[in-house]
């Protein structure tokens, strides 16, 4: 679902991103999880590097310049010479990044035991990311391009303006459109855990058609659920491999967590939070972009060899708010937590689930704190326990 990129709220980290080891593993085990996730956060970090690195060298070494002026005289109209060189530029950058792509997604969870993928399923799955984010991308791209003709350095408002409506339409969409492209969705049907779902539904206003399960385990043996769509498209989705491990106590406190966040009005709140994001990124681009212009040699801001220099600011800008993302996301996440234990009354299922989930993704309990600051969306599962155990006391000394 992440490869597809839309904000979808999750119980846990999603996948590629380092996360929670089982409390009481043994020092092997927690040898391996650490080792893990370390190595997965390296892929990751030098990934943003390399391409930070790459960009800067495109612009640098006139390469940007040469493509800019091939794809000039070869196109005559000007927004298809746009497509084409960010088609080929994308294409570059695609290729020269494969060797960690594959290392990450493919030969370390293969390597860790977490993949049931074969290479061309892993590959093909890649491609259907890669024509998805493609065909997106190219509305996305046009209408960039003729607010910076149209608008000149003010460009950043409309297409603000533009990318809120054009993401909160997709959100809408993605649960019936996209998400099928990459896993099947069929309706939760054990009859007694049904009956269960629909009680908590009810009681937390949520339309109990939205409950479906989709089948994670054609690529992994990590587990998920989570919290897709607005308005009528809203839905709570079960992974799979989490409704054949877990007992039917511990998906309901799973799914108490997914309501949580819709109960709690996560979802607009999240909303709200990335459009602010989104203007202030875009405004703050708009005037680093024209300083690296002259201090690049341009002189029009629609110079088409200009523009990696465009995606570098706002790539850098994305990697620097993420951490103030991740600190609300954590946030609601410990709200969802609290909403499933009070909703569930069932703290110790709440807690067994997270403990099974931290060992079926191999996810590392007790990250390092400026790692969990600056990267994890989710509070690390040890924390998550030491909270829910409090709740868990706290419960038992009002029922006793
Ligand atoms: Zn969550």
């Amino acid at each position: 679902m992440s490869a597809v990129g839309f904000k979808v709220m999750e119980l846990a980290e999603e996948s590629g991103r380092p996360v929670p080891p089982k409390a009481g593993a043994t020092s092997e085990n927690r040898t391996r999880v650490e080792a893990y996730n370390r190595r997965k956060l390296v892929v990751s970090l030098s990934g943003t590097v390399l391409l930070f690195a790459f960009v800067i060298a495109v612009v640098a070494t006139g390469f940007s310049r040469n493509i800019a002026s091939l794809t000039s005289s070869a196109c005559n109209n000007q927004y298809l010479a746009f497509l084409v060189f960010a088609a080929l530029l994308g294409i570059t950058e695609i290729v020269l990044s494969f060797p960690l792509k594959f290392y990450s997604g493919f030969y370390l969870e293969h390597a860790y035991s977490l993949s049931s993928q074969t290479f061309f399923h892993w590959l093909w799955e890649q491609t259907k990311a890669l024509l998805v984010g493609g065909f997106l991308g190219i509305p996305v791209l046009l209408v960039f391009f003729y607010c910076l003709e149209k608008f000149g350095n003010s460009w950043w408002l409309p297409v603000a303006v533009v990318m809120f409506i054009f993401t909160t339409l997709l959100a809408r969409i993605a649960p019936k459109v996209i998400f099928p492209l990459f896993y099947k969705f069929t309706r939760l049907e054990k009859e007694e855990l049904k009956e269960r779902i629909n009680r908590l539904c009810a009681e937390a206003g949520f339309h109990v058609k939205g409950v479906f399960s989709f089948n994670m385990s054609k690529n992994t043996k990590k587990a998920n659920a989570g919290f897709t769509g607005l308005g009528k498209t809203k839905r709570v989705i079960l992974g799979d491999t989490l409704l054949e491990k877990f007992s039917e106590d511990e998906i309901e406190t799973v799914l108490a967590h997914e309501l949580g966040h819709y109960r709690l009005g996560h979802i607009w709140k999240g909303i709200l939070l990335s459009t602010v994001v989104m203007f202030v990124g875009l405004f703050i681009t708009s005037r680093l972009y024209l300083v690296s212009l002259s201090l690049f040699g341009f002189e029009r801001i629609d110079d088409l060899a200009a523009f990696p220099l465009l995606g570098l600011w706002l790539g850098l800008f994305g990697f620097l708010t993420s951490p103030i993302m991740n600190l609300i996301s954590r946030r609601h996440e410990y709200e969802a937590d609290q909403y499933a234990i009070k909703k569930s009354g069932n703290p110790s299922a709440f807690i067994d689930a997270l403990k099974k989930l931290a060992e079926m993704n191999l996810a590392d309990s007790a990250p390092n704190p400026v790692v969990e600051f600056l990267f994890h969306s989710h509070p690390s599962i040890e924390k998550r326990i030491k909270r829910a155990e409090s709740e868990r006391d706290k419960y038992a000394a009002v029922t006793s």
